[in-house]
């Protein structure tokens, strides 16, 4: 039974009535990697790459982040890398890139918003990425921008992995954003013409529906995931982004919670990006799951007027 279990770990996850749903790993260091395939995962959903920059006196080299990132395409042996670039700024900062305070740092320069800020350190970034992305099979590197809240910022920094990528002679990579800010959600349709996928951040996308600062010391049991204000934002990028043959993951914490993964699958999101420990549960649920009823369930969370009615429901 024990070697069932394992064997069944390693397969992809189907609901009883035959839908795939991708369970991926959300990583942040390099040995993560192989503690993610060993979990069985189907690849990385979101590396996030503030690990290269926290804490440090000064910039990673683009050699040290490409060797690294080339470590992890290397233990995931094929399997697919979403590599997040630099998502620093809110409560994170680093000490070389010394910012001027803000009052509202979650609502200032952070993100893609930072990086767009400092060229040269995302260009090195990008380099180093697109330099992984030579060392893996066609495909496997995929490259994702965080906190994404208008056209320009996306076209902004695809044009800079661009010229990346021309400059290494990497192959073409999918380009993904995060879905983090409402208005990304609310112009998923125009999104959708442009990107490759999107991977929806529950955590910020709530903090900024909601209005709640994540972190706050009272309030964030309040920021539920699964209030239907932020359960209709991701049926928006879902509607928005299947036509156009995008896919969408969830890669925020309500992936891995039990009452929440049938309303996501419901609400027709092909992957779901969990810690590595998460993974193995996961599949398991879902291979639980009907997708039928799932879509119901998810219709009927749509239809609920709070975050209490949705918990009643699931
Ligand atoms: C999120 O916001 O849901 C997310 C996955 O990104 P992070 O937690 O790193 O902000
Ligand atoms: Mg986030």
């Amino acid at each position: 039974a024990a070697q069932d279990a394992k064997a069944a770990a390693y397969k992809p996850a189907f609901t009883t009535d035959g839908e795939r749903i991708e369970v991926v790993a959300n990583i942040g260091r390099t040995d993560e990697a192989a503690r993610a395939v060993e979990a069985g995962a189907e690849g990385v959903g979101l590396l996030r790459t503030e690990f290269l920059f926290l804490g440090r006196e000064e910039a990673p080299t683009e050699d040290e982040q490409a060797a690294e990132l080339t470590r992890m395409v290397e233990a995931l042996n094929g399997l697919p890398l979403v590599v997040r670039t630099l998502d620093i700024g809110g409560d994170k900062d680093i000490p070389f890139l010394p910012m001027p305070p803000e009052d509202n740092p979650f609502l200032g320069l952070r993100g893609i918003r930072l990086a767009l800020a400092k060229p040269e350190l995302f260009r090195s970034q990008l380099r180093a990425i697109m330099r992984a992305a030579t060392r893996a099979p066609e495909g496997a590197v995929k490259v994702m921008f965080p906190m994404i809240g208008t056209l320009e910022e996306f076209r902004e920094a695809k044009a800079m992995l661009e010229e990346a990528r021309a400059e290494i002679g990497a192959p073409r990579v999918e380009v993904g954003i995060m879905v983090e800010v409402p208005s990304a959600a609310l112009m998923a349709p125009e999104f959708a013409r442009e990107v490759d996928f999107f991977s929806i951040g529950t955590n910020d996308l709530t903090q900024y529906t909601l209005a709640i600062d994540r972190l706050h010391p009272t309030l964030t049991r309040k920021a539920d995931g699964l209030h239907p204000s932020v359960l209709r934002l991701i049926r928006a990028v879902v509607d928005a982004a299947h036509p156009h043959g995008c896919w969408v993951g969830v890669c925020g914490n309500m992936a891995a919670e039990r009452v929440a993964a049938p309303i996501l699958i419901g609400l027709g999101v092909d992957e779901l990006s969990v810690s590595p420990p998460a993974v193995a549960g996961l599949k398991a649920q879902i291979r639980g799951l009907s997708y039928g009823e799932c879509r119901e369930l998810a219709e009927a969370a749509l239809a609920c007027r709070t975050a209490a009615d949705v918990r009643r429901l699931a």
